[in-house]
């Protein structure tokens, strides 16, 4: 069976919603704000709003300063939101829900894996992805118990053995098998903290958003999120991933990368909008390299004309 999306529903279309979505991991770099500022001008161009809401799952990565910092650094290039922030600390009980739903199916099932395990079990694909062979899937009740005893287990979805298939704004039909290019996903982890991709799909429904805009790297992770959307009965958003900025290496950007970190780039640059229209500039989103504030580059901004330039690629070199 494949599942499409598509805006096939009866009912008229809601008003479009995006997202900023950023861990509070480190401050912005040229990668964020490049997906920032293509989240921002999609939605606005459809006469939407944004939302922001800060993706603080990883109690352990995400850091209280970075929190108020991330907010600063969207403020400061002219990329204001219009509601929010949510936060996913408040958001336990809204994944537990679904969770539940899904357990109360026989749709999960406890993983008591290692991360060795994991590696030694199978080689990645696509990238780093790995898909998860269903080594834990078969355990009966006294197993399970038996290895409760000694390991926490995490908690993973069953997949069908079923295509889902999409079509994004940026990268064009993608298509993906769960069982085969993915297996039974994380859903939960061993210490408890819900998973990002139950997270991510029961705040975008929460939130109403209709638009997501992000990085190719999470293009893999679209399936999943889908296959989620469905069992729980969410509407699918549409998406838009767009290409990853890579440093001389071809390496992402990260937060490594000082050079394009946004205190830097301000030093660079001498101000907000001249590191806006370099990054517009040098990705495709503009014609020139000229500063101009995000308001400024949506008189511009056609969505059914994203460039040509970002179809079908998955990076851009940062320069
Ligand atoms: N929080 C993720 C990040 O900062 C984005 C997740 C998403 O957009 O779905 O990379």
């Amino acid at each position: 069976m494949t599942h499409v999306a598509s805006g096939t529903k009866a009912h008229p279309a809601p008003p479009v919603k995006g997202r900023f979505a950023p861990s509070p991991t480190g401050r912005m770099h040229a990668g964020n704000i490049f997906s920032a500022l293509l989240a921002w001008l999609i939605a606005k161009s459809q006469g939407g709003s944004i939302v922001l809401r800060i993706e603080d799952l990883d109690k352990e990565r995400s850091k209280p300063h970075f929190i108020d910092a991330v907010q600063r650094d969207f403020e400061t290039l002219g990329l204001f939101w219009d509601e929010g922030p949510y936060y996913q600390h408040d958001r336990d009980e809204a994944y537990a829900e679904a969770f539940d739903s899904l357990a109360k199916r026989g749709l999960i099932y406890p993983c008591f894996c290692t991360r060795a395990d994991l590696h030694a079990a199978s080689a990645p694909h696509h990238g780093e992805k790995l898909v998860y062979p269903g080594s834990c899937r078969a355990l009966g009740p006294d197993e399970q118990a038996r290895r409760a005893a000694r390991r926490a287990p995490a908690q993973r979805l069953v997949v069908p053995d079923e295509d889902i298939e999409f079509t994004d704004a940026i990268q064009g039909a993608y298509r993906q098998n769960l069982a085969t290019e993915c297996g039974d996903f994380l859903v939960r982890r061993s210490d408890g903290a819900f998973a990002y991709q139950l997270a991510v799909v029961v705040d975008d429904a929460a939130q109403g958003i209709t638009s997501v805009v992000r990085g190719v790297d999470l293009l893999c992770s679209t399936p999943q999120q889908m296959h989620l959307q469905n069992l729980l009965g969410f509407d699918h958003p549409a998406y838009a991933h767009v290409p990853l900025i890579v440093s001389a290496h071809d390496r992402r950007l990260s937060k490594r990368d000082h050079d394009a970190a946004i205190d830097a780039l301000l030093a660079r640059f001498g101000s907000p909008e001249a590191v806006i229209g370099h990054i517009a500039g040098t990705t495709g989103i503009a014609q020139t390299c000229d500063p101009a504030t995000p308001e400024e580059l949506l008189e511009g901004f056609d969505m059914r004309a994203l460039p040509e330039r970002l179809r079908d690629l998955e990076q851009i070199r940062w320069r």
